[in-house]
């Protein structure tokens, strides 16, 4: 077994000149010179590694050291010379680091180790010591003290809280910007938990949370409330936890931002739609939104179920609409369709059909807003809500309908048959055609009711609407004009041909047997007839004129049409 012998002179004696040539190899790589100073002299000696640093020429041997001062910063200079003289004068040492300038003009940094080497009887003649260049490692701390200074600038100029925590949530670090949004210092905070500064109420959600960041990705989000120094503020933060080798977690950075505004802004927000929602599911009403630049239109379920689709079986878009409204109800708001597209209205209202899956038609009330408009005022956007009205409408329709026609045998009422009576006057007039009006009551009619009851009597007044209904023209009128009495209004009919076609229906009531609750019953009726004169006649002259020719034609024996000039005769 081999022990060292540290004390043992090396196997192969070393020659002076390779002990030179092995200082100087070590001295390359430690990039590190050595030098002495003859104090009285002032002339320097130094090693092959001296001249290399400064980059001075060997040739030009070494400079006095009243020339040294060109190798150093001009503000470095003194202090180094007041170095030198103080360990030539009291053979105090020096180990100082300067700013150099090399003959090649590239600059960097030396340090410079100077001590006294002192003669037996103790004064100083030589000093001695070491320099080396530090450019790179000076390079490197400085970039590394800028750094600091960065990230230190960062932390403190960040308006973000920045915390560490230990897996137990104890503060390692706490910001300046968390001090002061907690308005606690420091030495308040570390080694404490921050569960307490939590709301109660967010405490298990940021328990969950923390929990999350013993699993990848080690991150989280989460928006919480703490007791700040403007009481409860909501806070979101960004958590990460930090691994060891292992991966273990040793603790948790985070940054948070106060949200407090926003975070009300969208509770508030979220508030509304869940009304909003409300009312237009309880409302049933659907809604759009229309781009005018690609002519898409996106629509909710609702609108969707309105006309019997599923979601995701209808495509809208503008041309769809346009053509599966209603042909009839388009024009009603044309109009105003474009004056909200090119300008002057923000709002669309208007009540149409449009074409249900099955085919058949649902009303629809569709209020539309613009809210986006290009600099010369078109349409680019516009939200809007769909309600199906078509039950309201046909209610609506109905009450009109209703209005106008009698229950009982389902003709026009008195006031259908005037609104009728008024139109065909004024086109007969304006085209100077003539028309008729004949006024039909049943004879004896009391007897049926008498005999057969008023249920019967009413039967009887259904057969006989249907008989004039089916056996008069297209285009004549028919209303239910009293009890038992009916008016014939015929267009563009003149005083003979009037004659024929009441004729006509006063016999064919004659030749009738009306099946009625089981009776076959016979019946007549008489008319009177009247025609309008052209010229000055006024629509109530005429029918007034078929009402006393009606009472001729029962004074006459009933069962006959009369008119005034024919009863006159009579
Ligand atoms: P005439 O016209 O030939 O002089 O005799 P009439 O018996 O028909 O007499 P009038 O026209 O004066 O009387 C009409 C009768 O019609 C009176 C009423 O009993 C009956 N009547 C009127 N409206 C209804 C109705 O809605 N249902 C039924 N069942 N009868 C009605
Ligand atoms: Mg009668
Ligand atoms: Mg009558």
């Amino acid at each position: 077994m081999d022990t060292d012998q540290p004390t043992k002179a090396p196997a192969f004696p070393l020659t002076p000149d390779q002990v030179e040539e092995m200082l100087d190899a070590a001295e390359r790589m430690a990039q590190l010179g050595h030098w002495f100073l003859d104090v009285a002299t002032q002339r320097p000696i130094w090693s092959k590694q001296v001249f290399a640093i400064f980059r001075r020429d060997p040739e030009r041997g070494e400079p006095l050291i009243s020339d040294l001062r060109r190798y150093l910063h001009a503000e470095d200079w003194p202090q180094l010379k007041q170095a030198i003289d103080a360990c030539g004068a009291h053979g105090t040492p020096y180990d100082l680091t300067f700013r150099i300038r090399r003959d090649d003009a590239s600059e960097g940094h030396a340090r410079v180790y100077g001590t006294a080497m002192r003669e037996t009887d103790g004064s100083i003649r030589k000093l001695a010591g070491f320099i080396q260049d530090v450019t790179a490692q000076q390079a490197v701390n400085t970039a590394l003290r800028e750094r600091e200074a960065n990230y230190r600038l960062l932390v403190e100029q960040q308006t973000d809280l920045i915390v560490k925590v230990d897996a137990a949530g104890r503060f390692l670090f706490v910001s300046p910007a968390y001090c002061r949004t907690f308005a606690k210092g420091e030495h308040e905070l570390l080694g404490r938990k921050f569960m307490p500064l939590v709301h109660p109420e967010d405490r298990a959600q940021t328990e969950r949370a923390m929990a999350d960041l013993y699993r990848p990705p080690h991150q989280c989000y989460l928006e919480q409330r703490a007791m700040t120094s403007q009481g409860w503020r909501w806070l979101g933060w960004s958590d990460s936890a930090i691994l060891d080798e292992q991966g273990q977690v040793t603790a948790i950075v985070g940054v948070g931002r106060d949200i407090h505004e926003r975070k009300l802004a969208e509770l508030a927000l979220s508030r509304a739609q869940r009304m909003l929602d409300l009312a237009l599911e309880s409302g049933g009403i659907g809604t759009f939104t229309a781009d005018f630049k690609t002519g898409e239109v996106s629509v909710d379920e609702r609108y969707l179920e309105q006309l019997g689709y599923k979601p995701g079986e209808l495509e809208v878009d503008y041309d769809w609409w346009l053509q599966n409204v209603h042909p009839d109800d388009i024009a009603s708001f044309a109009d105003q369709t474009d004056q909200v597209l090119y300008g002057g209205l923000d709002d669309f209202t208007a009540e149409y059909r449009i074409r249900h899956r099955d085919g058949h038609w649902v009303w629809i009330q569709d209020h539309a807003r613009v809210y986006e408009r290009d600099a010369d005022g078109a349409a680019l956007a516009a939200t809007g809500l769909h309600l199906d009205i078509t039950r309201r409408k046909e209610a609506e329709l109905k009450l009109a309908y209703n209005a106008d026609h009698d229950p009982l045998t389902d003709l026009l009422n008195r006031r259908g048959m005037w609104r009728s009576i008024r139109r065909i006057h004024a086109q007969c007039t304006r085209g100077h055609h003539p028309y008729c009006i004949a006024i039909l009551d049943l004879d004896h009619f009391k007897q049926v009711n008498d005999t057969y009851g008023h249920v019967a009597g009413d039967a009887l007044l259904r057969e006989i609407a249907r008989l004039l209904s089916s056996q008069s023209r297209e285009a004549d009128w028919i209303a239910r004009w009293g009890g038992e009495e009916f008016l014939i209004l015929m267009p563009d009919t003149d005083i003979q041909q009037g004659r024929v076609l009441t004729e006509r229906l006063r016999e064919q009531i004659a030749q009738a047997r009306f099946q009625v609750e089981g009776h076959a019953l016979t019946i007549t009726s008489s008319a009177g007839l009247a025609a309008c004169a052209l010229g000055s006649d006024s629509q109530d002259a005429v029918v007034n004129r078929a009402d006393r020719a009606l009472y001729a034609a029962k004074q006459a024996g009933r069962n006959r049409v009369c008119d005034l000039t024919s009863s006159a005769r009579a």
